[in-house]
């Protein structure tokens, strides 16, 4: 029966769900155990060996989702992203790394890469060839993120896939902001697909996870690292991210139609320059979004036209919360300048695209209606005050 669980809803709700023997209720038993006796010499039950009964059991149900043969479950997205990377990689090894990656990943690769005796080299783009052109006799891997954060960049799946396969790289993604609901890399070829679990798989701002799937054979290599380096997720919060993950799919669709909504409100709006979301037929890359996603996801970033005051009209939203997270249930912004990418020299957030007056929006599942009506309060206030200013 379970292996017959196509739909994306029934494997959020039931699938690698475990089942309560003794009293039958409708949820995974916890167990929170760090000492088992052991069944037979092989199988040494440890948390932190990635194998508890509810560690397995969620792993299970991250497989599915990400159609993939296994799955780990980390303690954080940093986690996966560290132990994934340097699973894969030696000294001496070289990796091709997208131009525009999640803030905490280019800080493990600038600021630790050195000490493992890696070598990378980021891209000057998101094409193919952009890709293929920093590949170097010793490059061993590629890691991409599409959408990427803060501008909603796309990088074409299949295309990276194809110049993985054929330089013999393994291809790694992160997909955080797609979510497996939106976006599954394997089904293009992609190698190995990673999560912040902190993001639309927990979905409610309370908890830090992460998590990565591939085929039996990656994850057996990736979890050998992972007992070393020890970043497994504690069962309790393994448990609650179950429980999160049953309503991901309703959640993260009732986000792509918000998103959708807010994007094109903002997009015809007089106060606004610019608008940068996949589901727009103006985002560049909008049909190759359309090519390989099932929805464009939840985020998207606007900037206001030049005159207008960014940070003023953040502080002035009274719904929407300034936050520094993201895929909630409940919408939040944030300005890229002042807090992810404020480490970044304004120079390089120019190469980037990234404007000063950029504002991020991690749309929730609130009424669009109750969200335009708190923009257009706040923009009514930054309006007031230029005219004050004049
Ligand atoms: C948040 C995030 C991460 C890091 O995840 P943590 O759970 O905070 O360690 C990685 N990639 C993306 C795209 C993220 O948004």
């Amino acid at each position: 029966m379970k292996n017959q669980i196509k739909g994306l809803n029934t494997i959020c709700t039931h699938f690698g769900q475990l089942e309560d023997k003794e009293f039958k209720g409708a949820v995974s038993p916890l167990y929170m155990g760090t000492a088992y006796a052991f069944e037979d010499i092989d199988v040494k039950r440890y948390p932190r060996y990635f194998n508890t009964p509810n560690q397995v059991a969620l792993a299970k149900k991250i497989a599915a989702l990400e159609h993939a043969e296994a799955a780990l479950i980390f303690g954080s997205g940093m986690a996966a992203i560290s132990t994934s990377l340097l699973a894969f990689l030696r000294a001496g090894d070289h990796v091709v790394i997208q131009k525009i990656i999640y803030g905490g990943t280019y800080n493990l690769v600038v600021e630790e890469f050195e000490k493992f005796g890696i070598s990378y080299s980021f891209t000057d783009g998101f094409s193919a060839d952009d890709f293929e052109a920093k590949i170097q006799k010793n490059t061993k891997a590629i890691y991409i993120e599409t959408p990427s954060n803060p501008l909603l960049n796309i990088t074409d799946l299949e295309a990276i896939a194809s110049i993985s396969k054929k330089h013999g790289l393994v291809s790694m993604i992160d997909n955080t902001f797609a979510s497996p609901v939106n976006q599954n890399p394997i089904d293009f070829g992609i190698d190995v697909v990673i999560h912040s679990a902190t993001k639309y798989m927990g979905g409610h701002s309370d908890i830090c996870a992460g998590a990565v799937a591939s085929t039996e054979a990656y994850i057996k290599r990736i979890l050998g690292l992972a007992k070393n380096f020890g970043g497994s997720l504690s069962d309790y919060t393994v448990w609650l991210l179950e429980r999160s993950i049953k309503t991901m799919g309703i959640r993260v669709r009732a986000q792509n139609a918000n998103a959708q909504h807010m994007a094109e409100y903002l997009y015809a709006h007089k106060d606004i320059s610019a608008v940068y979301y996949p589901g727009l037929p103006s985002h560049p890359n909008h049909d190759v979004a359309e090519k390989q996603m099932k929805g464009f996801g939840g985020m998207l970033s606007f900037e206001l036209n030049a005159d207008l005051d960014a940070s003023y009209f953040q502080k002035s939203l009274k719904l929407i919360k300034p936050a520094m997270s993201l895929a909630g249930v409940e919408s939040t912004v944030l300005s890229p300048t002042l807090t992810s990418h404020s480490l970044l020299s304004a120079e390089e957030r120019k190469r980037q695209g990234i404007a000063d007056g950029l504002i991020r929006f991690s749309v929730g599942i609130e009424e669009t209606e109750d969200l335009i009506a708190d923009i257009e309060q706040a923009l009514e206030k930054v309006r007031k005050e230029k005219e004050v200013a004049i």
